[in-house]
């Protein structure tokens, strides 16, 4: 079965992704550090494909410099394992320096790659998320974890994949 690796920095609503995805309340999502406490595991289905789905970057930790090797170290143990990568980032926070490092590393990957711009709750909002073709990566979707819109357009092109 294929393997959905969701990574990203804290606070970017990867565990909210993750809960819509596998319609089930797995992972803890904590609204007040953004930061799940665990590495989560969940199945789905879209398009009649079947898939797991990982949540990322669930430890809490206390000084930054930690805080950014363990992202990387995340990140870099979600492309070992999966199949393909979700790499969600924040419009409402735009590239961050942590962004364009997990971009960096993400460029060197040769699986397929989704860019998925978080917390469009709104068109307005989409105007703004033209910034995140300066990550490098190419195109993205732009989707709202919360209401779910454009999560079912990024599932389509995902589910083509499987
Ligand atoms: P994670 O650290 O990347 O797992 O992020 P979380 O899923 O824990 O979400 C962090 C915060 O962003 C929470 O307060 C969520 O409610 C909020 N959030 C997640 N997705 C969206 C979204 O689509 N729109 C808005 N406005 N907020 C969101
Ligand atoms: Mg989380």
């Amino acid at each position: 079965m294929s393997i959905i690796a969701i990574v990203g920095r804290p606070n970017v609503g990867k565990s909210t992704l993750f809960n819509r995805l596998v319609k089930r309340r797995e992972a803890i999502v904590d609204s007040v550090s953004g930061v799940t406490r665990d590495r989560h595991y969940g199945k789905s289905e879209w398009n009649g494909k079947e898939f797991s789905v990982i949540d990322t970057g669930g430890y809490v930790v206390g000084s930054d410099d930690i805080f950014e090797g363990e992202i990387r170290k995340q990140v870099q143990l979600a492309i070992e394992e999966a199949d393909i990568i979700v790499f969600v980032v924040d419009v409402e926070q735009g590239i961050t320096p942590m962004d364009a490092e997990v971009a960096k590393i993400l460029r060197q990957v040769e699986k397929p790659l989704f860019i998925a711009v978080n917390k469009v709750d709104n068109a307005m909002r989409d105007a703004d998320a033209v910034e995140f073709y300066n990550l490098g990566l190419g195109d993205y979707y732009t989707i709202s974890s919360i209401n779910g819109s454009g999560t079912g357009e990024l599932l389509d092109a995902i589910a083509e994949e499987i």
